[in-house]
Order: C-alpha cells, then sequence, then structure tokens
C-alpha cells in the first residue's frame, strides 16, 4: 500500500505518518512534508524522486504529473486501466493525506495584497484531492486532520479503509474543494484588477465563515450558529469583539445587530435600547450618559433585559446608570478604563466593543450592508439593504402649516428610527428622544394607539411632538389619533390613493405634515 502525503497544516501529520509506517504502508510526499518525515525519522520518498520530475515555478508545479495523476486515478477493478498503469511503471497511490494552502486564512488577514492571495491559491493539492475523490473506491482521501484517526483505526482492524468511510471521505473531499473554489472566487469578485475594492465585496455568491455554534436558537429546542461573510463591511456587528460577560445568544446577537444598526446611523452621540428587535428607546445628548439617560426615560418598563448601544465612547458615569439596570448587552466603539472597571465588576453583563466605519470611497468601506436575507420554507428572499438616506431637500411640505426648524429636526429624528422600528412603525418624538414607539402591530391605528399608551404609562407628555409614520396613513383615522395625542408635526412618505383626505385632514387640526416619497417597512 502506497500513500501521498501533502499538507499545508501539519497539524496531526507526524503521528499519522508514524502509524502508516508501522502498518507497512509506503510514503510519498511533497518538499515541505517529507521533510518534516524524514527529520522525525520516517522512511520518505520525495513525490520528486518519485516521478524524476523536481518541483518547479516557487512549489505551482509539485504533483502535477501523470505518475501521481496515474496511481490515483487507475481503477484496480479494470484490466485496462492496471495494464495501462504497469505499462509507464506508475504505483497505485492507496491513501491520499492533502491539506490546501491558507487561503481563506490569508484573505481574511488584515492588508493582504492580491498577490499574496494568488500565491496561496493552492492547485495541485485540488487536483489530486479530486483524482482520489473521483477514484474514492480505490482511494481513501483525507483533507483534515480530524479524519486520521478513523482511517488508522480501520487499517488496523481490518488492513482496508471500509467502503462507507471512503464514500464519506470522498463526499468531505469534494466538500472541501467546493468552498476552497468558492473563497477564492468571493475573495476575486470583490476587487477590481488593479486590486481596488469593488462597491460590495463577496456579495456575488453570499459566503459565509462560522464564528461559533451557539447553544441554542430562537429557542432552546432550535440548534444555531452564527456566521459573518466572508468580507464583513467596516462596523458591522460581526467585525465586534466581546471584552467580556457570557456568552452571546442567538436574541442576543440579533438584538445587539438591530440596537447597532439604528445607532450607527447618527452622526451625534446617541443610545438605542433594543428589546426584542425594535428599539424601545432612542435618544440624542451632549455624550453617553445624557443619551442613555433620555433613552431610557422612553420606556423604562421595557428596557429591562434589553440590549443597549451606543455611537460614542462610554465613560464611567454611563456605565454606573446602565449598571443599574438588568441589561443583557451593552455595545459602545470605545469605553474608558474606569468604565471598563465597572462592567468587570458585573461579570454576565455582556460587553461588545465595535469600531465605528471610518468611511471611504464605497458603500462597503462606509460600513453599509449590501443584502438583506430572510429564510422562508425551503426557499430565501435576498434584497439589497434598506440604505436610504433622506436628504432634506427630498422633503415635501404638504400643509399650510409649514414645520418650524425644531419640528424639522424632531421629526427627521423620528424618520431615522422609524427606519429601525418592525412595521407598522409610529414613533412620536420631541428634543432628540422617543417618547413613544409603536411596533409591529398589525393596523397602523393600533401602533398609533400603542405609542400613546405607552408614553403616558413612561409619563412623557406628546404635547407638540413630532411621528413618523414608517408608510403611508390609509384612513385619515391614524391621523386623527396622533393629534389627538398631542402631535403638531408628521413625516410619513405619502403615496396613499387617499393622500388629499390625510393631508385635508392635517390641515384641519392645523398641523405641519412632510412626505419623505419613500418608505421604510421592516418585518
Ligand atoms: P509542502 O509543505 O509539503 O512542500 O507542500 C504541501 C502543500 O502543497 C499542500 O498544501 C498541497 O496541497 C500543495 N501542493 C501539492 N502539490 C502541488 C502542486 O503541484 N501545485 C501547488 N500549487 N501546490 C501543491
Amino acid at each position: 500500500m502506497q500513500a501521498l502525503i501533502s499538507v499545508s497544516d501539519k497539524t496531526g501529520v507526524l503521528d499519522f505518518a508514524r502509524e502508516l509506517n508501522a502498518l507497512g504502508v509506503k510514503l510519498l510526499s511533497t518538499g515541505g512534508t517529507a521533510k518534516l518525515l524524514a527529520d522525525a525519522g520516517l522512511p520518505v520518498t520525495e513525490v520528486a524522486d518519485h516521478t524524476g520530475f523536481p518541483e518547479m515555478l516557487d512549489g505551482r508545479v509539485k504533483t502535477l504529473h501523470p505518475t501521481i495523476h496515474g496511481g490515483l486515478l487507475a481503477r484496480r477493478d479494470l484490466p485496462e486501466h492496471v495494464a495501462a498503469i504497469q505499462k509507464h511503471n506508475i504505483a497505485p497511490i492507496d491513501i491520499l493525506c492533502v491539506n490546501l494552502y491558507p487561503f481563506e486564512a490569508t484573505v481574511a488577514k488584515p492588508g493582504c495584497t492580491l498577490e499574496d492571495a494568488i500565491e496561496n491559491i493552492d492547485i495541485g493539492g485540488p487536483a489530486m484531492v479530486r483524482s482520489a475523490a473521483k477514484n474514492w473506491k480505490d482511494v481513501a482521501v483525507l483533507t483534515d486532520a480530524s479524519q486520521y484517526a478513523q482511517v488508522i483505526a480501520e487499517l488496523k482492524a481490518n488492513k482496508a479503509v471500509s467502503k462507507e468511510t471512503k464514500f464519506a471521505l470522498s463526499v468531505a473531499a469534494f466538500n472541501r474543494i467546493s468552498n476552497y473554489d468558492a473563497a477564492i472566487s468571493d475573495y476575486l469578485s470583490s476587487l477590481q484588477a488593479d486590486g481596488s475594492r469593488t462597491e460590495y465585496p463577496a456579495q456575488s455568491n453570499g459566503r459565509f465563515v462560522k464564528l461559533q455554534d451557539l447553544r441554542y436558537g430562537e429557542n432552546p429546542h432550535q440548534t444555531a450558529a452564527y456566521y459573518r461573510d466572508l468580507h464583513p463591511a467596516p462596523g458591522s456587528l460581526v467585525t465586534g469583539k466581546q471584552l467580556q460577560g457570557k456568552e452571546l445568544s442567538y436574541n442576543n446577537i440579533a438584538d445587539a445587530d438591530a440596537a447597532w444598526e439604528c445607532v450607527k446611523s447618527f452622526d451625534t452621540p446617541a443610545c438605542v435600547i433594543v428589546k426584542h428587535a425594535n428599539p424601545c428607546g432612542v435618544a440624542l445628548g451632549a455624550n453617553a450618559a445624557e443619551a442613555y439617560a433620555k433613552a431610557l426615560k422612553t420606556d423604562p418598563t421595557s428596557a429591562f433585559g434589553g440590549i443597549i448601544a451606543f455611537n460614542t465612547e462610554v465613560d464611567a458615569t454611563t456605565a454606573e446608570h446602565a449598571t443599574k439596570l438588568f441589561m443583557e448587552v451593552l455595545i459602545a466603539p470605545s469605553f474608558t478604563s474606569d468604565a471598563l472597571a465597572i462592567f468587570a465588576a458585573k461579570k454576565n453583563v455582556r460587553v461588545l466593543q465595535i469600531a465605528l466605519p471610518k468611511g471611504g470611497a464605497t458603500a462597503w468601506e462606509q460600513g453599509r450592508n449590501a443584502q438583506d436575507v430572510k429564510r422562508i420554507g425551503s426557499g430565501l428572499l435576498i434584497q439589497s439593504a434598506d440604505n436610504h438616506e433622506l436628504k432634506l431637500s427630498d422633503l415635501k411640505v404638504v400643509t399650510k402649516t409649514k414645520p418650524t426648524k425644531q419640528q424639522l429636526e424632531d421629526m427627521l429624528f423620528a424618520w431615522t428610527v422609524a427606519k429601525y422600528v418592525k412595521s407598522n412603525a409610529i414613533v412620536f418624538c420631541a428634543g432628540g428622544m422617543t417618547l413613544g414607539v409603536g411596533a409591529g402591530q398589525m393596523s397602523r391605528l393600533d401602533s398609533a394607539r400603542i405609542a400613546g399608551i405607552k408614553a403616558e404609562a413612561a409619563g412623557l407628555s406628546l404635547k407638540g411632538s413630532a411621528v413618523a409614520s414608517d408608510a403611508f396613513f390609509p384612513f385619515r383615522d391614524t391621523l386623527d389619533e396622533l393629534v389627538k395625542a398631542g402631535a403638531t408635526s408628521v413625516i410619513h412618505p405619502g403615496g396613499s390613493v387617499r393622500d388629499e383626505e390625510v393631508i385635508g385632514a392635517a390641515n384641519e387640526h392645523g398641523i405641519a405634515m412632510v412626505l419623505t416619497g419613500v418608505r421604510h417597512f421592516r418585518h
């Protein structure tokens, strides 16, 4: 029996080769691997000596030779195949152990150049793996160190590897090659010929890298894992670092993402508190502490057990206030050392640090997500992410009453928050804070009512407030409800067949109304 071993990741390979040698298997190997085995005193033949052709072109050509591929591909059950390899003096190879140049790890390194990446595209390795995997009935192909033990155990017990194991190894091998090629194709499609990045790298075929298995999914009986894009946008949740606290759960991650995406959209210090994927308090402030205090006021009841995100440094004062509340996760781009000391005393609090995107020419560099994916039964929906940002010049004032500067500011703030609230979304705001959030109702009227009820429960007055609605008003009833609650300015997309009726109602009430022309459904 003959084995060819050619591995980049040498973990466990020496023990594996030792066992093969003890079982009387002849060892063939490429340069680096052969040296490792020989240095350990194992009898090994270099592939170059075996084929009579030297490794060349900096290792680009090592095993690409008929002596190797003939030995891997010849069917032992076909006399013509056996005769053909005998005629050319080719010895069959029965075991192939290969792991590939570390392409994925190379491109994951910051500052990796196109040239580094190209040199880490393995050619001969995948070619051998394919040959062996195709001829699986005759060749056992190992592509991962986790497979070594079972093959050795079977060889020891039966002097052969079972058909079932060889088939499973072949499937795993094709799987590995397909992932490897996808990583290459993703990486290259993220670049232009001069090495600069495309607008959205790696969205071509959506490859993901597993970050961790999760203890469970949305519910304890569901299994789950956490993945990131091959090239995550700077400033996205997946690029963050957990500084302390228990492991993140599935729901923690989903809610942390909602909080972080929302807080990231403000240019001045802001705080967002999220519960069950919806913001239950959003506020701007002179600093983190003020923003937190205001955000908490919106709905202190719901904030219990929530996720708190800041787009600015968290200091000791903020940390002290925030740790008074029971919270699951706290996120910020940076922390003072005093703040970290306060969190350290609360072992269970998960603290995440995520750098804000630094900006740049492409949407990706600016931290905008490329795609939004929703899984449905046996299928999926893919759309470009809702990256629309409203410009002042897009707004159309449609009422006799024109909004004041303050009302305009409040409406724009409310509009930004509404984008992150599940539909139907109604958000009351004033003075850079949310006053009442109505989320996820099947009727817009109910969302409006709920927002009003919540504001009252929190002891907040809606008199003179601004309201954002994520989509148009199908009837005037919701508008009447908002005005009854105290709103004096309303921002919404417009576009309903009853716009005239709704604008008429706004004029009747003497409030200001502006239309955005875009909507922000979020389901
Ligand atoms: P070694 O460290 O033994 O010199 O090289 C092992 C690596 O070389 C393995 O990752 C294997 O997949 C790769 N390899 C084997 N044959 C060839 C070849 O002909 N061309 C290229 N580019 N890589 C090869």
